[in-house]
C-alpha cells in the first residue's frame, strides 16, 4: 500500500531541504552572487558559473536539483542549455531568466524544455515563489514515479500470486460468463484462458454435474446469498478420465469487499458479478476411493472381501424378503491349493487364484456376488433362484470351467473346488447365520473327496459345534503336550522276531481319558494342527528309538504314520531329517507310513518328496493299501519297502471266500515287486494260517499285541519276550 503522508507538510519538507542544491549560470557576476545570496537566504545552496560550457560541465559531474540560466550567455545562448539539459534526458527543471521583452524568446525556452521563464528585472519574491513552484512540480514528478513503481510491483504480485495460485481464480458476469480467470487453467484442465473469457462457466462443468452447476449459479444470483462451496467435476483434457475434481467456491462481488478494486472494473456498475476459487481435489477423493476400495476389495483380484460380501448379503436379504424369493450363498474352497503354494511358490499360486477367480467370475450372472475370503477360499452370492437345480447348474458350470488345466511353467495342473452350499430363508435370515452354514455344509462337501458339494443341513451343525470344540481343545493340547505314543508290534511271521513296531498317537484327554487317533486326527488335518503334531510324533519317536538303541533293546525300525498335509510344507524333507539327526537316529530305522490318498491330487510334488526321503535312506511304506484309489505307477516311481495289506481284507480270510482272491493278488503284487509285506489287524489264528500259507512275511494286529505305552513296550523289549501265539 502507497502511504502519502501529510502532503503540505512533505511539500515544504522538500523545498526548505538544505539539499537542494541550484546553479545558476549567469555572466553577469554581480547579477548572479545576489541571486545566489537569496537562494541561500531563502534555505538552499546555490552555485554559479559564468559561462555555458563551465555550466553544462558543472550539471555533467555533479547533482542539481534546478538550472536557473541566462538567456544570453557570451559563449552560447540559454536556449541552448536548455536543450542539451532535455538532450541529456536528464529530469532536472531549468528556468530561464532573462532581460528579453518578447514572448517568442520565452515561448521558445519552455518548447525547448525549459520548465519556467523569469524576465530581469527580478522581483526576489516573485523569483522564489518560482522556484518552489518548479520544486514543488519536480517532487510531485517524483512522487508519482515512485508511486507508480509501486503500484506496477504491487500489481506484477498480485498477478503473480493469482496466476501461480494453485487453484484456479475467476470472476463472472451477471450472466456467468467468465469475466477474469487465471492461468492456472491452462495446467489444470488444459484450455487457454484467452479462449475462455466470455463463455458461460458452466461451459467448463463436467457434463454429468452441469445440471448442479446450473442450480448453484442461479442461486447465487439472489441478493443475500452467502458465499457457497460446492463439488463440481470440471472438463479437462488432461485427464484419462475427461474430467479433474474441484471444490468451487462461488462468492458476489458486493460494493463492500469490491471497494479497493482500482481502477473500477465493469462489474462494479453491472449488478450480481461473482468471484470464485476452484481447488482441484482429484487426487485427494482418488487416495480416499482408492482407500475405500482396499478396505472393501481383495488386493489380489480386486474381487470383494468378506466385509463388502456382508454388506451385499445384508442387501439381498431385504430384497429377497421383500420380493419372496429365494438365494444362495456358496462356500468354495480349492481343495489342496497349499501344496501349490508349497510347490510353486507365493507368486505362481497367487497368478492361478486371479485365474481361478476369473473362470468362477465367467460363470455368474450380474447380480451375483463372487468374494474371496482368504487364501483359496470364495463366497458367492447368487440370487435370485427358483430351486436347488439353479444352484447345482452354477456349481457345474463352475466345475466345468476349473476342470480345463491350469498352466504353470508349462505344467498343466488340474483344480477342483469343494462346495458349501445355503439357501435363503431355509438356512438362515441373516448374513451371519447364512454364511457360517455355507461353510458347515462346506466341510461336510469336501469329506466327500474333492470336486464335491452339499446343501446345508440342520444335522451338521451339532457336528460343526462339536467339531469346532475339537479344534479349540486340540489346539490347548498341543501347547499342553497332552499326547502320548504307542507302539504296536511287527513281527516276523517265519522267525517270530520283532521287526518293528508302529507309532500310534494318543490324546490323553484330561476329561474324556486317551482318545484314539479316529477322533481327532479328522479335525487336526483339515485345521493344519496335524502338521505341529505331526512334528511332535516324529521327535518323540526318534527320541524313544534313540533311548532304546542306547539300552540295546531297540527294535530294527519304528514306522510313523505321514499324513499327506505335512507334505505341502516347502521345508518338509529338511525339518524331517533334521529331526533324526538331532536324535542322532539313522534313517534306515524310520519307515514312514502314508496312504494311497497322498497321490491324488498331486503325484508329482509327492513323489519328489518321498523320492528325496528314500534318498536319505528313509523307508517307505504304503498303509492300507487297496482301500483307496490305486495307482500301481508311482509304486515304480521310487523305492517302496513294504506293502501293508489293510484290516478289513484281513477281517475277510474268516468270513468271505471269495474275498480271498484280492489278499492272494495284493500278495503276489508284493511279491512280484520284490516287497515286505505286513498284514494289519490279523487278530484270529486262522487269519495268521492263511498269511503264513500265502507267503505273508510280517504280521501286526491284536493277536500278538495292542499298542503298547512306551513304558511297556520298552518292558517287553527288555525281556525280550514274544508274543506267546507264536511261541506256540
Ligand atoms: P493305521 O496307520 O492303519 O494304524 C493301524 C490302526 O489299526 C491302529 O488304530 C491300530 O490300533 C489298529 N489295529 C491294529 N491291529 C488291530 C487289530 O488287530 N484289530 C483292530 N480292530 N484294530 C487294529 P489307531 O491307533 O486307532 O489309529 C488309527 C489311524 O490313525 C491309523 O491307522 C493312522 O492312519 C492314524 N494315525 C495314528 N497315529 C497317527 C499319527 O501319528 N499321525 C497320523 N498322521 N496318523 C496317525
Ligand atoms: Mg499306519
Ligand atoms: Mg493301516
Amino acid at each position: 500500500m502507497i502511504y502519502w503522508g501529510d502532503k503540505g507538510k512533505s511539500e515544504d519538507r522538500a523545498m526548505d531541504d538544505e539539499r537542494v542544491r541550484i546553479l545558476i549560470i549567469e555572466d553577469d557576476t554581480r547579477f548572479a552572487q545576489s541571486m545566489a545570496s537569496l537562494l541561500c537566504n531563502a534555505g538552499w545552496s546555490a552555485e554559479t558559473c559564468l559561462t555555458g560550457v563551465a555550466g553544462l560541465g558543472r550539471l555533467a559531474t555533479e547533482p542539481y536539483d534546478l538550472v536557473l540560466v541566462d538567456i544570453n550567455l557570451p559563449d552560447m545562448s540559454g536556449h541552448e542549455v536548455v536543450r542539451v539539459v532535455r538532450e541529456r534526458g536528464e529530469n532536472l527543471p531549468v528556468i530561464v531568466v532573462s532581460g528579453e521583452t518578447q514572448i517568442d524568446a520565452a515561448i521558445q525556452a519552455l518548447r525547448l524544455g525549459a520548465a519556467d521563464f523569469v524576465r530581469k528585472p527580478i522581483e526576489p519574491d516573485f523569483l522564489l515563489h518560482r522556484i518552489r513552484g518548479v520544486l514543488r512540480q519536480r517532487w510531485l514528478e517524483r512522487e508519482y514515479k515512485s508511486f507508480q513503481h509501486l503500484v506496477n510491483q504491487s500489481e506484477r504480485l498480485h498477478r503473480f500470486l493469482v496466476d501461480n495460485s494453485p487453484d484456479i481464480i475467476f470472476t463472472l458476469d451477471e450472466d456467468n460468463r467468465i469475466t477474469f480467470i487465471n492461468d492456472r487453467v491452462q495446467e489444470s484442465l488444459g484450455i487457454a484462458r484467452q479462449d475462455l473469457l466470455g463463455r458461460p462457466m458452466v461451459d467448463l462443468v463436467y457434463a454429468d454435474d452441469r445440471e448442479r452447476a446450473r442450480y448453484v449459479l442461479r442461486e447465487r444470483q439472489n441478493e443475500n446469498q452467502p458465499p457457497q462451496t460446492v463439488e463440481l467435476r470440471l472438463t479437462s483434457s488432461q485427464d484419462s478420465k475427461g474430467y479433474r475434481i474441484f471444490q468451487t467456491y462461488f462468492s458476489s462481488i458486493t460494493e463492500a469487499n469490491c471497494s479497493s478494486l482500482h481502477p473500477p472494473q465493469p462489474w462494479e456498475t453491472e449488478g450480481s458479478c461473482c468471484y470464485g476459487v476452484a481447488r482441484d481435489i482429484t487426487d485427494q477423493r482418488e487416495a480416499t476411493q482408492w482407500a475405500t476400495y482396499h478396505v472393501n476389495h481383495d488386493a489380489l483380484t480386486g474381487l470383494p472381501n468378506r466385509q463388502l460380501f456382508r454388506d451385499r448379503l445384508g442387501l439381498a436379504i431385504t430384497q429377497a424378503m421383500r420380493n419372496r424369493e429365494r438365494f444362495a450363498v456358496i462356500h468354495l474352497n480349492m481343495d489342496r491349493f497349499s501344496a501349490i503354494n508349497s510347490l510353486y511358490g507365493h507368486a505362481r499360486a497367487d497368478e492361478v487364484l486371479r485365474q481361478i477367480s476369473e473362470r468362477i467370475q465367467r460363470c455368474l450372472r450380474g447380480g451375483d456376488t463372487l468374494a474371496r475370503l482368504a487364501a483359496d477360499e470364495f463366497l458367492l452370492l447368487n440370487l435370485p433362484i427358483r430351486s436347488e437345480d439353479d444352484v447345482q447348474a452354477v456349481l457345474e458350470r463352475i466345475a466345468q470351467e476349473l476342470a480345463e488345466p491350469f498352466m504353470i511353467d508349462d505344467t498343466p495342473l488340474k483344480l477342483t473346488a469343494s462346495a458349501g452350499v445355503a439357501l435363503y430363508p431355509e438356512h438362515g435370515d441373516s448374513p451371519e447365520a447364512l454364511i457360517r452354514h455355507a461353510n458347515i455344509a462346506l466341510y461336510h462337501g469336501r469329506r466327500a473327496g474333492g470336486g464335491s458339494h452339499a446343501f446345508f443341513q440342520e444335522a451338521m451343525r451339532a457336528d460343526a459345534d462339536q467339531r469346532l470344540h475339537i479344534e479349540h481343545q486340540l489346539q490347548r493340547a498341543i501347547e499342553l503336550k497332552q499326547f502320548e505314543l504307542h507302539f504296536q508290534p511287527q513281527v516276523d511271521i517265519a522267525n517270530r522276531r520283532i521287526r518293528g513296531v508302529e507309532a500310534l498317537l494318543r490324546w490323553n484327554h484330561p476329561e474324556r481319558g486317551l482318545l484314539s487317533p479316529n477322533e481327532f486326527i479328522g479335525v487336526a488335518e483339515e485345521t493344519g494342527l496335524i502338521v505341529p503334531l505331526s512334528k511332535w510324533v516324529l521327535d518323540e519317536s526318534c527320541r524313544l528309538l534313540r533311548q532304546w538303541i542306547d539300552l540295546g533293546i531297540a527294535p530294527p525300525r519304528v514306522g510313523i504314520n505321514l499324513s499327506p498335509r505335512c507334505l505341502d510344507l516347502p521345508t518338509f524333507v529338511d525339518c524331517f531329517m533334521s529331526s533324526l539327526d538331532q536324535h542322532g537316529v539313522p534313517a534306515e530305522r524310520i519307515e514312514v507310513e502314508i496312504t494311497e490318498n497322498l497321490f491324488i491330487h498331486d503325484p508329482a510334488m509327492a513323489v519328489s518328496k518321498l523320492r528325496d526321503l528314500t534318498i536319505r535312506g528313509v523307508r517307505i511304506a504304503i498303509d492300507d493299501f487297496g482301500t483307496q484309489y490305486s495307482s500301481l505307477g508311482y509304486l515304480q516311481k521310487f523305492p517302496i519297502h513294504t506293502l501293508k495289506i489293510d484290516k478289513s481284507f484281513v477281517w475277510e480270510i474268516d468270513r468271505d471266500v471269495s474275498q480271498h482272491t484280492i489278499i492272494k493278488a495284493i500278495i503276489s503284487i508284493g511279491h512280484g515287486l520284490g516287497l515286505n509285506l505286513i498284514a494289519e489287524g490279523v487278530e484270529t489264528e486262522a487269519q495268521l494260517r492263511f498269511l503264513r500259507e500265502q507267503g505273508c512275511s510280517e504280521i501286526q494286529g491284536f493277536l500278538i499285541s495292542r499298542p503298547l505305552p512306551g513304558r511297556k513296550l520298552e518292558q517287553w523289549l527288555a525281556r525280550g519276550a514274544h508274543p506267546p501265539t507264536l511261541n506256540a
